[in-house]
């Protein structure tokens, strides 16, 4: 079926002997591929089903490994056209031990998933968005975009640029410049909103219906939330082909946290990895803590909240997957946490002074929940846990601007060097151990 609107030409395209498709996740209902994310007859989410038979033999360890060093080396499991030749090497960022970290926070086996490098844009947006923008070309979009808290806006913006689509894309007015710049610098359209996340993802939702634009996030979300599996596949392969104990996520709409846990499944139904139970953990802030708050009423009822944190990105009040989170979270036997803005502030400089790792401010979340886990003995220092890093630091140094004084400048000699190592009232070496020379 092909229908032309505002000079658009928008398919909802079936492939022959398509290996995935769109179920309603309530009534089972399939919808076979379309830009499409909620059941019209339940009003309940879509999902992509895979056909897991239909790849066991080719999702193997041994093809993985020669594919290249990025997400496409698992695109037999992500909901892809046939034949899409993906150009840009996203994802595959590294899983680092964190053993300075660990001892800090009490942990023993610890290690971080490193999205603060993720290419192109820096951060875990990246992957959803090739997958999701793989999609848009396939049906027919020229105009793509997305409602943001700001990484997406980033990734959309910069992939568009990439693809030649045009984007247009809605943000919070509150967002943060370097998030507002690092969109524009690329082209796209920037349509700051006089409200929060939840009124802007509302309008996005009028917007794509009204002009059939592709949004990452609401008419392609089904496709877009499927890329998160790559951060599942990838620790489990870098792990050497093991499942973690535990694994601490940062929540905003609660779709990454459920996404890993899809990987790890399918990962065990194919044989790729022993089976395991993992126990999933969530991190938010507490002035935006609808999915973590749910967790500890043991409940899927999500009461939504109206976002008052530093830690835009997960500012999202109403989220769309808490009740799966929530789920997914209470079965594996795991917790949620969360964190006031002065702890997530520590936790940037704990991660950065410890392991060299500047992050944003969810990640300065997922570090202080980390911390708290273990300070309350939800995660055990004896178990191997992974804690996923998902953005970077360079978009949000306003959170720390108050917290380095800026100091004077030093005459070039050295006895004025010597001076001002006396002022500090420090020996030579203490003055440069990490750690040392926090404000407040
Ligand atoms: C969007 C985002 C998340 C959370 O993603 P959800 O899948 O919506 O829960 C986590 N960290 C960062 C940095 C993000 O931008
Ligand atoms: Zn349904």
């Amino acid at each position: 079926m092909t229908t032309s609107v505002s000079g658009t030409e928008v398919s909802s395209k079936q492939q022959d002997g398509c290996i995935y498709e769109l179920r309603c996740v309530e009534c089972g209902r399939s919808f076979g591929n379309q830009p499409l994310s909620i059941c019209d007859e339940c009003f309940a989410p879509l999902e992509v089903f895979h056909d897991l038979e239909a790849v066991r033999g080719v999702f193997t360890r041994e093809a993985i490994a020669r594919g290249p060093n990025n997400i496409w080396r698992y695109k037999a499991l992500l909901p892809v056209p046939e034949g899409h030749q993906p150009d840009l090497p996203v994802g595959f960022t590294p899983l680092m031990e964190a053993p300075r970290l660990a001892r800090r926070i009490g942990a023993g086996k610890l290690w971080v998933k490193n999205d603060a490098v993720c290419l192109p844009t820096l951060s875990f947006k990246d992957r959803v968005v090739s997958v999701a923008l793989a999609n848009a070309k396939f049906f027919g979009f020229e105009t793509v975009g997305a409602s943001s808290t700001g990484n997406l806006a980033n990734s959309v913006a910069a992939q568009a640029a990439r693809l030649g689509l045009k984007a247009c894309i809605l943000v919070p007015a509150d967002l943060e410049p370097a998030k507002i710049l690092n969109t524009q610098v690329y082209g796209a359209r920037l349509v700051r909103i006089d409200g929060n996340y939840d009124h802007v993802n509302r309008l996005c939702s009028q917007i794509a219906d009204r002009f059939h634009w592709g949004f990452v996030n609401v008419n392609l979300r089904p496709y877009y939330a499927e890329g998160s599996k790559t951060m599942g596949y990838e620790i489990a392969e870098q792990l050497g082909w093991r499942l973690p104990d535990n694994v601490v996520v940062p929540m905003a709409g609660g779709s990454l946290i459920r996404k890993i846990k899809k990987a790890f499944d399918e990962l065990i139904e194919l044989g790729l990895v022993e089976a395991k139970p993992v126990r999933y953990f969530g991190a938010q802030a507490t002035g935006c803590s609808p999915i973590s708050t749910a967790v500890k009423n043991n409940t899927e009822q999500i009461e939504p909240q109206r976002p008052n944190t530093i830690a835009r990105s997960l500012a999202i009040g109403n989220p769309a997957d808490g009740p799966y989170a929530s789920r997914v979270i209470r079965q594996s036997g795991g917790w949620a946490e969360d964190v006031s803005d002065i702890e997530v502030v520590s936790g940037i400089q704990e991660l950065a002074e410890s392991e060299g790792i500047f992050t944003e401010t969810a990640g300065g979340v997922t570090t202080a929940v980390a911390a708290k886990l273990y300070a309350h003995g939800r995660i055990r220092p004896d178990e191997e846990t992974v804690i996923c890093i998902t953005g970077n630091g360079l978009k949000t140094t306003d959170a720390l601007q108050d917290r380095y004084a800026q100091e004077r400048a030093v005459r070039p000699r050295l006895a004025d060097f010597e001076e001002y190592l006396r002022e500090l009232e420090l020996p030579a070496e203490a003055a440069f151990v990490g750690g040392g020379v926090h404000v407040g």
